[in-house]
């Protein structure tokens, strides 16, 4: 789920779509799965009150043309679902990195939580309506008995799927939309801290249960989901733990203050003696007016020739201002060169260094 996957060519609404490596095992399995079994789906729909002759969508390659087109119609349902959170979570300004769609469903990844109170309710529960509304527009088509054959048992397979997508994701659990509307409507009496230690609370429960009667009636599959719901709480919930740690906090407060800085006039053996006794990571370099130009690594030093002049091993330099919110600073440090960034003041001035190193210093000294 880390953007590894295969891109989609087009984006809707703007959306990137990546599709998991997992997929290429997953929609072939489908499809079997849905072509093994026509003539009991049949059945199904029929106790539903859509009568379709087995007869015909049983016979030659029809099976597997139907299961083929049923799981792709399946993962196109799970991506209008994403795109349900997404288009609401932009009401929101809140944009979404890109949806990507694996074995056990989809996933919108959003930048940011929605921080208006309540409306990672609403973000969460548009999923389960849009997918609900997708069940009832195929069930209405249906009635009308335009429909007939393998499009009618394709639409029909995707009425029941799209309502249980709904009601699965209804679950009280967090990462699922239920969990979110729990927690959010738990943060509007109870502040954000205890809405997510009881909503963590609870997911646990229900992933418990969810896995237990998957092991009871061996649905291998249920018990994966549950397994998955359970490692995906908890994370969810110490990331948003981490979050709160941060709010209103600025970059000064966890920054290393007075970084041992160079000029860029050194020769790498200069650089290299100052090391000896003054050992950092890295070494910011700073022009003659004081303004940085880039990093030097200490572990780019060793190599190369003594009098080689340090503009060769300059790595570019990603700056922050020093009151600038640390939970943003945070975010572009997982992406900067050199895994730190150069804290500055308003008038350019270098004042501190932020590694990665700093910020988890800063929380156990916060947690301790
Ligand atoms: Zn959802």
């Amino acid at each position: 789920m880390t953007g590894r996957g295969w891109r989609l060519p087009f984006r809707p609404f703007g959306v990137p779509v990546e599709l998991d490596p997992t997929f290429a095992l997953i929609l072939p399995l489908f499809a079997w799965l849905i072509g093994s079994q026509v003539a009991g789906f049949a059945e199904l729909f029929a106790q539903l009150g859509v009568d379709l002759d087995p007869a015909p969508l049983s016979t030659g390659a029809a099976p597997w043309l139907l299961g083929a087109s049923a799981a792709i119609g399946l993962f196109a349902s799970v991506l209008v679902h994403e795109l349900g959170h997404a288009i609401v979570a932009r009401v929101y300004g809140v944009r979404t990195q890109r949806i990507t769609l694996w074995f056990l469903g989809g996933v919108a990844q959003l930048d940011d939580v929605p921080r208006k109170r309540g409306a990672e309710a609403i973000v969460a529960i548009v999923g389960p309506i849009t997918s609900g509304a997708l069940s009832l527009l195929l069930w209405t088509l249906l009635r009308s008995d335009l429909f007939g054959g393998g499009v009618a048992f394709v639409m029909a397979y995707l009425a029941v799927t799209n309502a249980g997508l709904a009601l699965f994701n209804l679950l009280p659990a967090l990462p699922l939309d239920g969990g979110r509307v729990l927690r959010s409507l738990l943060a509007l009496p109870l502040g954000d801290a205890r809405a997510t230690r009881v909503a963590g609370a609870v997911s646990r429960v229900v992933a418990i249960a969810l896995g237990v009667y998957g092991f009871l009636t061996l649905q291998v599959f249920l018990l994966a989901i549950a397994f998955f719901v359970d490692a995906a709480g908890r994370a969810e919930v110490a990331a948003s733990q981490a979050r709160r740690a941060f709010e209103g906090r600025r970059v000064r407060e966890a920054m290393t203050p007075d970084p041992v800085a160079v000029d860029l006039g050194w020769s790498l053996e200069q650089l290299r003696r100052l090391r000896a006794f003054r050992s950092h990571t890295a070494y910011p370099v700073l022009d003659v007016d004081g303004a940085p130009i880039g990093w030097i690594r200490a572990s780019d030093l060793d190599a190369g020739d003594g009098e080689a002049p340090l503009a060769d091993l300059l790595r570019p330099v990603e700056t922050v201002g020093a009151d600038e919110d640390l939970e943003t600073a945070v975010r572009r440090l997982a992406a900067a060169d050199a895994g730190r960034l150069l804290v500055v003041e308003r008038d350019g001035r270098v004042v501190g260094v932020l590694a990665k190193a700093d910020v988890v210093r800063w929380l156990q000294q916060r947690a301790g």
